[in-house]
């Protein structure tokens, strides 16, 4: 039985519903906590992008010349084997997501998971379940609820949930690059105790979360899954970084800031 998303209930009751991303009143316009105009404003992921990790590229001749793959990927394969997005994590569709994970906005989990469902049509028709990346016991309950769960249980397919996340780390949504690496590469376990819905393990899986980022926390959880004998792992998420990075540059290291000399002062 579906879950009533009673936090939205509660938020309507106590003020008047505005929109999540824009913050006007809503009119009868709306789907879950979001007026049309912001749905509509989303900038959708579209090709040409990697065809591994689903990074946008500048052009269809840089696909070409990279042979699908981006430089990033060909340098350092993900354990992933395709990721794909709904849209790019700006505007609109960023503050809708946080709504969805750090405000309580559960209601938004239908619409995000339908348009996601749209977006990965072609992973999900290869897999036999999809895999919410879990939070952490701790994050969990102080949320109430897990995001991913929330987007992978609207794919129209049977919902995984082999996946722990043992240690804590910090947030991902606080560090950069390698040190979102480094916080979660063995922070994901299989364990298969409450799975036993699944007569067979599934071997072709979708893993699912609300946001990717540098694909770090996909990397982790696509390892663990392969590392427990799963073949094929996809990966789909309501939204990604929006920095395009063409191929060329995807691999160069990035600029260093200016150093800046500490102002003069005499008295010290
Ligand atoms: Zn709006
Ligand atoms: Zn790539």
């Amino acid at each position: 039985m579906e879950e009533p998303p009673w936090n939205d209930w509660v938020l309507d009751a106590l003020f008047a519903p505005t929109c999540v991303a824009c913050r006007r009143r809503l009119g009868p316009a709306r789907e879950a906590a979001v007026c049309r105009q912001c749905w509509n404003a989303i900038r959708i992921v579209r090709p040409p992008w990697c065809d591994r990790c689903g990074e946008p590229l500048r052009s269809w001749r840089t696909l070409a010349e990279v042979n699908g793959q981006c430089a990033r990927c060909l340098a350092q394969p993900p354990r992933y084997d395709q990721a794909r997005a709904f849209g790019l994590y700006e505007g609109a569709l960023r503050q809708i997501v946080r709504a969805l994970k750090y405000r309580g906005h559960q209601s938004l989990g239908a619409p995000l998971g339908g348009l996601m469902r749209q977006a990965g049509w072609d992973l999900l028709s290869q897999a036999e379940a999809v895999v919410p990346v879990p939070l952490h016991p701790w994050r969990r309950l102080r949320r109430g609820f897990n995001q991913a769960d929330e987007l992978a249980r609207r794919l129209g397919l049977p919902v995984w949930r082999p996946l722990r996340r043992w240690s804590l780390g910090a947030p991902q949504a606080g560090l950069r690059g390698e040190h979102r690496r480094r916080n979660v590469r063995h922070a994901y376990t299989v364990s298969y105790a409450g799975t036993s819905a699944f007569s067979k393990r599934p071997r072709r899986v979708v893993l699912i979360d609300d946001v990717m980022t540098t694909g770090a926390t996909l990397d982790a959880c696509g390892g663990a899954l392969r590392d427990a004998g799963v073949e094929w792992v996809g990966a789909l998420t309501a939204a990604r970084a929006s920095t395009p990075i063409g191929a060329s540059t995807a691999a160069a290291p990035r600029p260093r800031p200016p150093r800046t000399r500490r102002p003069w002062t005499p008295h010290r």
